[in-house]
């Protein structure tokens, strides 16, 4: 048999960790809201059964506020699944009840999880798993994602009600006499036109009453005529769930958890933000003291590798050029990443480390309260963070806002974001020309890169229509970050860097070496080269920014195809060398400044080619598409100048 399963919950209930620890896929797995925006199929067998799970992003409720819950709620109408689990946190439990009761209101098999069950047993709670079955009329199992326990018996529960599903009539909620006569009449109403089964014809009907903007359009009744009951309609559903939740579980709130006295400091309104701040130079001085001491390691392998090489190849009688293809090039270009690993690698530990724990969450709602000051919309705050890894999921993750204008603003500005590849940037400059302040200087960059966001976004906000802001987040505990979740998140991200490398490094810098060699008469110089040509009809523009060099200008060319390309490139040009980049680097003519000037540049100047794609999937406009490479560019130009101009007088 072949079961479809659809996994649906509010965010950060564990859907994506049960969605994992069924079907072994290394999906991302977040503690807060709002991380997986795209949904994911998984296939896994059981007994005979074929039954393929899709994980959907979390939500709150089944109402039209934003796009993902339209979104799920469309998956579940149209693709039909055979039962949809509904994932519930069980230490939120009546929360997160609520749209266990819309859900179960859609008309389709419901199958409830209660999830995070560990934690529930650790702070001694008991659950009365029966009487919350027969209040939802739909089978209750409790699991620990984590933990992995329970995961048979629901998979066998899965089974039991897909089979069963033809004879499935939901529990519904009574909604007082005028309610379900208006229910009553919308029903028959809906009948007259629409040949529909009984139990999607209720969800409709209520739907109807609660001026559900979607279903209007799709329900047209031209004769009726209610006032909205959305209100009412809620309320009695928190009531339902108000009457029965102190019987399956007493949560006491009197008590203060460990969670609640740390916020009541991390939360705080004036020591919240110094906190995040603090945190964020522990990430980096974490990220260049034991990234730096492994970088430096791979450095000298680097350099002696391509020494070795050199030399055996030349044993070999290779011809010249293969082998300065291979070394320069190759070895030079891809190697010249390869050696930031260990930095990129101490990055997102340290990051996802912040984020199991629960304290990112945290930082999201601080800095919601920020953004809702200056007039911009929490949400875009989590975008902006998960930026600073890659701006291409982040910028998949502004689906999630429900204003078009915001998520149009938050599109715009993600990619000022310090994101990963920018990161070997830094280390190279700021290791050559700031020793021992190369923390100081790489949390400066992060902060400009969100401080630009905000001025932008400002100004934005300012010429586009003015929209609603809210965030609405559970906090979710504190807890020991796990190890399983963390070399998950770090593995995929390191896996990811190594693939560029052999990939998209690995052709730019051939390609670059190439036009590095030769120009139309054939083999020269590389001063005289078509690279060099390329750069020095670019470079004046850079000149009042203080690199106005052709290397600066070609590699800055280069690195549109991603950022950690203008490291690459950079080692392509000034070749593998022991006394390395500080040398090259100093000779073209930059100093303290001109490289800050240069760093901030590539912070900020137009995204690389995959963000472009996905500013273009997702604005589904070349207009916005072009207008954000050019947009940054000035900004990046701008900046990059008044910090040269500036910082030249000074030092
Ligand atoms: P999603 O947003 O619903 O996909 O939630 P995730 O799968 O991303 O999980 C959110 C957080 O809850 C992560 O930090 C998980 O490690 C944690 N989590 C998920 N399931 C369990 C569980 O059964 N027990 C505990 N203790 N933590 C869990
Ligand atoms: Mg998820």
């Amino acid at each position: 048999m072949h079961i479809k399963v659809a996994f649906v919950g509010n965010p950060n209930c564990g859907k994506t960790t049960l969605f994992n620890a069924y079907t072994g896929a290394k999906h991302k797995v977040g503690n807060w809201a709002g991380v997986t925006v795209e949904k994911k199929e998984g296939i896994i067998k059981h007994d005979g059964n074929t039954i393929t799970l899709v994980d959907l992003p979390g939500i709150y409720s089944l109402s039209p506020y934003s796009m993902e819950e339209i979104l799920t709620r469309e998956y579940i109408m149209n693709y039909d699944p055979d039962v949809v689990v509904n994932i519930v946190d069980t230490s939120n439990l009546e929360r997160n009840l609520f749209l266990t009761l819309q859900l179960i209101e859609l008309g389709k098999p419901v199958v409830v999880v209660l999830n995070m069950i560990d934690i529930m047993e650790n702070k001694g709670y008991e659950i009365n798993v029966e009487r919350l079955s027969r209040e939802l009329g739909v089978p209750v199992i409790p699991v620990s994602a984590t933990k992995q326990r329970g995961l048979t018996k629901l998979l066998h529960q899965l089974i039991k009600t897909s089979k069963m599903k033809s004879e499935y009539v939901p529990m519904s909620v009574n909604y007082g006499t005028v309610i379900e006569h208006k229910i009553d009449q919308l029903i028959d109403a809906i009948s007259e036109t629409h040949s529909l089964n009984e139990n999607v014809k209720r969800w409709l009907a209520i739907k109807l009453l609660e001026k559900d903007s979607e279903i209007m359009k799709r329900i047209k009744l031209p004769n009726w005529e209610s006032k909205n009951y959305s209100e009412e309609i809620g309320k009695i559903k928190y009531d339902y769930i108000a009457c029965f939740i102190e019987e399956v579980l007493q949560i006491d709130h009197d008590e203060e958890t460990f969670s609640d006295k740390a916020d009541k400091v991390i939360t705080n309104n004036f020591l919240g933000i110094p906190i995040f701040l603090l945190m964020m130079m522990m990430v980096f001085a974490f990220t260049f003291s034991v990234g730096n001491y492994f970088a430096g390691i791979f450095e000298s392998i680097h350099y002696g590798l391509s020494w070795l090489i050199r030399d055996f190849l030349i044993a070999f009688n290779v011809t010249d050029w293969v082998i300065a293809l291979i070394v320069d090039g190759i070895i030079g270009g891809v190697g010249g990443i390869l050696i930031f690993l260990p930095n990129i690698a101490c990055l997102f530990i340290a990051i996802s480390i912040l984020e199991d724990s629960g304290y990112m969450a945290r930082v999201a709602l601080l800095m919601d309260k920020f953004m809702c000051k200056i007039g911009l919309n929490g949400k875009a705050f989590i975008p902006m963070i998960l930026g600073f890894g890659c701006s291409v999921p982040a910028i998949m993750t502004a689906r999630t806002l429900e204003n078009e204008n915001d998520r149009l603003i938050t599109t715009m500005i993600t990619p000022f974001m310090s994101c990963s590849a920018k990161m070997p940037i830094y280390v190279l400059f700021s290791r050559i020309f700031f020793p021992g302040y190369e923390i100081v200087v790489a949390f400066s960059l992060y902060l400009l890169g969100v401080f630009v966001a905000i001025v932008v976004a400002l100004i934005f906000k300012t010429t586009l229509k003015k929209g609603k802001t809210a965030l609405i987040m559970e906090l979710p505990q504190y807890k020991m970050p796990s190890v399983k979740t963390i070399t998950i998140f770090v593995w995929e991200k390191v896996k990811h860097y190594i693939v560029r490398a052999g990939t998209v490094i690995f052709l730019a810098s051939v390609v670059l070496w190439f036009i590095l060699e030769f120009n139309t008469t054939g083999h020269v110089d590389m001063t005289e080269s078509f690279g060099a040509s390329i750069g020095k009809a670019i470079a004046p523009i850079f000149a009042p920014l203080g690199f106005g060099t052709w290397e600066a200008a070609l590699s800055l060319i280069a690195g549109v195809m991603g950022k950690e390309i203008v490291v690459s490139s950079m080692a392509v040009i000034f070749g593998v060398t022991e006394s390395g980049f500080a040398f090259a680097l100093k000779a073209v003519g930059f100093n303290m400044i001109s490289a800050y000037a240069f760093m901030a540049f590539c912070l900020l100047y137009t995204p690389c080619v995959a963000t472009i794609g996905i500013i273009k999937k997702e604005t589904n406009s070349w207009k916005w598409t072009i207008f954000s490479f050019v947009y940054q560019l000035t900004v990046a130009w701008f900046v990059a100048f008044l910090i040269y101009q500036i910082g030249r007088r000074f030092f």
